[in-house]
């Protein structure tokens, strides 16, 4: 019998601060923690005593391999294995590990796109320790979480950039605190928690459907209307298959100290959702990316395949993954949470304030930082927010931010005589999260959910821009408020910074029904940009704006922005040239020849009949009719496909896809769907969804 419960074996993965605290002299375990606060850096022999440690508690695991594990600009993550053996005295192997393999790696990197950034004359990489996220193992292997970076010390990887603007809003939001405040605090922390959805599927069928093998979607298939109603009596409870992988998957994740919780989502059959507990962002991140590849490896164990794409069936809905983003101070406090005293809740009104100015002033970056290819196919489809950001503050907020912005002059009197009035938030109900679930961005109690996040993007980028732009709206009210000495001052002019942000932005704001027809038109009426492709935001990064924004405050510099906007077009050329050349092959290779395979089988039919009759003859005039689309659409798009070459130039690659060749992609998934219903079972070569959605 097992006696060990699940919950014992927390954490036996993971190199935590627990773990540190017990194997470390303790000077070396100060020196870490205080590198881990961007105290101080860390020496030499501090890090070979880490090194050593790690190593000692590894192997003791099974550990045979170390990696520095990173993660690139395209892909999630990335690494290379070393083993920790080398030959000592006598050729008898010995372990070893030193600081200096714990702290910096370098490598031939050439192979991970860079933009441009790493000329091909100095094409090593070095990857540095991420002393603040924990080393973890994963099947003998010790994974050290590392940022990625060129010879000219340009970043190369979505951790350096996140960490930058980790410091960046920790710099800006601590100095408003200590403006309010007469005890001083160090650091704030920006909190994360990812909610993860995801499909799974039969893995059998998986490797039937070359779509979903080579571009994660369907290109073509139906749902059945049968199939929906019934979908409530299929998914009901979890099959045991599904009960087997989840408990799998929480076990593997609570090993790895991830505090995970996986549930039964009923929004689309087979869809389920993975919520860890909310941690500091850049381990929320990493977490969030092991998460990902645990969901797909237990799934392989367990028989299925875990299709992460945005939208992973047309017609379905999709899966994102939801941002929930806070403010915490290192004394604890949540600097979104409305205090019960007014003076906190002035100071509540301003941070929310600033990231109201920031979303506004930046909707177009957050767009683009939420998405993907594939996340087109899902924002504004009537499943997740449109590709318009807004806020929803909820009413009772948007009323209190009203009756600030406008400041009438019985409020305006009342604000001066009682400045902290209007900042009594005490009748605001706490909890105002699941009022709307349309919006992009809503406050949900403690926290704002960012909920436009693609469920197959690391949500490095989206923290960065996010960390970034409220961190710059911070600075330029703390420099504005830091004119003022006295408490009252400041109290008073926060809340006329507030008043003036939101006369600018209110715009911004909308609480209501964010899929509905009439949202499209008002935002239009309000200026709000509203981008419906993906491809079109990808430029927002270096606008003029963006890069003196992300140059202020420390987190990328032009080239950097340069280089990521040219991997982000060619990303996106790749996604959709693989689309295509999957799903032309597939017309010609499987689709057409099942089409004439059915035509025959009624030309036959007819023929034994030895006379015509009625519905032989319709049937075969359809499917002619069918072989006859088919066939133009599928040449139509291979020269479509080919022309895009008249142009060297990557953006204009690009939009020609976009503009051509996309609704090509679609236009004809849409007449292999008629092929799908109009053959019999026995003739068409896949599995439809009704096979993949029944076989759990
Ligand atoms: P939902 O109602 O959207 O399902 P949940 O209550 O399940 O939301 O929480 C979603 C995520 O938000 C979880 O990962 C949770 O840990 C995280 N979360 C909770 N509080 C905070 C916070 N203050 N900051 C960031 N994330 C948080
Ligand atoms: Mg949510």
């Amino acid at each position: 019998m097992n006696t060990t419960h699940p919950f014992d074996e927390f954490g036996i993965n993971l190199f935590s601060e627990q773990v540190m605290k017990e194997c470390l002299p303790h000077p070396i375990y100060t020196k870490w923690k205080t590198a881990t606060n961007k105290e101080d850096a860390l020496d030499r022999p501090t890090a070979d005593a880490i090194a050593h440690a790690m190593k000692t508690w590894a192997m003791e695991k099974g550990a045979t391999h170390f990696t520095h594990w990173f993660q690139p600009l395209t892909g999630s993550t990335a690494e290379k294995h070393d083993s920790f053996i080398e030959p000592g005295e006598y050729n008898q192997p010995i372990s070893r590990f030193s600081g200096k393999s714990l702290i910096k790696g370098e490598g031939d990197a050439s192979s991970f796109p860079s933009g441009g950034l790493r000329a091909t004359f100095e094409a090593r990489g070095y990857t540095y320790w991420d002393c603040t996220s924990p080393a973890f193992i994963r099947d003998h292997v010790l994974c050290i979480p590392t940022i990625f970076v060129s010879y000219n010390g340009e970043t190369l990887d979505k951790k350096a950039p996140l960490l930058k603007s980790v410091e960046a809003i920790s710099r800006q939001a601590t100095r408003i605190v200590n403006l309010f405040k007469d005890k001083d605090i160090k650091r704030v922390h920006a909190m994360v928690g990812l909610e993860q959805e995801y499909f799974l599927i039969d893995n059998q069928m998986y490797h039937e459907r070359k779509d979903l093998i080579h571009t994660g979607r369907t290109l073509f298939g139906t749902m059945p209307p049968k199939s929906m109603d019934l979908r409530g009596h299929y998914f009901g409870s979890i099959p045991t298959r599904v009960q087997a992988f989840m408990e799998d998957v929480d076990k593997e994740l609570w090993r790895l100290g991830i505090y995970a919780k996986t549930e039964h989502n009923e929004a689309a059959p087979c869809q389920f959702e993975l919520a860890p507990l909310f941690n500091e962002v850049n381990i929320a991140v990493d977490q969030n990316l092991i998460i990902m590849d645990v969901l797909k490896k237990q799934a392989e164990k367990h028989g299925f395949a875990c299709l992460l794409h945005e939208k992973p069936f047309r017609g379905v809905n999709g899966s994102g993954k939801h941002n929930n983003w806070s403010l915490v101070t290192d004394d604890g406090q949540n600097l979104l949470e409305p205090g019960d005293r007014p003076h906190e809740n002035i100071r509540f009104l301003l941070f929310v304030c600033a990231i109201i100015e920031a979303v506004d002033k930046h909707a177009e970056m957050l767009r683009m930082a939420a998405s993907c290819y594939g996340n087109d196919y899902r924002l504004g489809a009537h499943e997740a927010p449109p590709a318009i950001v807004s806020i929803c503050m909820g009413d009772e907020l948007e009323i209190v931010l009203d009756k600030l912005r406008r400041g009438d002059s019985e409020l305006k009197n009342k604000v001066e005589t009682q400045p902290y009035e209007i900042a009594n938030l005490s009748y605001v109900p706490k909890d105002t999260s699941d009022r709307n679930r349309t919006s992009p961005f809503a406050f949900t109690g403690n926290k704002f959910e960012f909920r436009m996040v693609g469920s197959s993007r690391s949500a490095s980028t989206t923290n960065i821009i996010l960390n970034s732009i409220v961190a710059d709206s911070l600075c330029r009210i703390a420099d504005e408020l830091s004119n003022y000495k006295y408490i009252d001052d400041i109290r008073k002019k926060s809340l006329d910074i507030c008043r003036a942000i939101l006369q600018k932005h209110s715009r911004v704001l909308f609480s209501k029904d964010g899929y509905s027809e009439k949202w499209l038109h008002e935002a239009k009426k309000r200026g709000l940009p509203n981008i419906p492709h993906y491809l079109h935001s990808i430029d927002s990064l270096i606008a003029e704006e963006s890069v003196k924004m992300f140059e202020r405050n420390g987190v990328y510099n032009k080239t950097e922005l340069e280089a990521r906007v040219d991997i982000l077009i060619e990303e996106y050329r790749k996604s959709v040239k693989v689309e295509v050349l999957t799903l032309l092959d597939v017309s010609k290779k499987d689709i057409l020849p099942a089409l004439v395979k059915e035509i025959q089988f009624y030309a036959d039919a007819q023929n034994a009949l030895g006379k015509t009759n009625a519905y032989f003859t319709r049937k075969l005039d359809y499917l002619l009719s069918l072989l006859d689309k088919l066939d133009n659409a599928y040449h139509t798009l291979k020269k479509a496909m080919e022309e895009r070459n008249k142009t060297k130039n990557s953006r204009e690659k690009a939009y020609y896809l976009d503009e051509v060749v996309v609704p090509m992609i679609n236009s004809l998934g849409d007449i292999i769907d008629k092929v799908e219903e109009a053959i019999s079972r026995e003739n068409y070569p896949f599995p439809t969804y009704d096979d993949m959605f029944l076989a759990m």
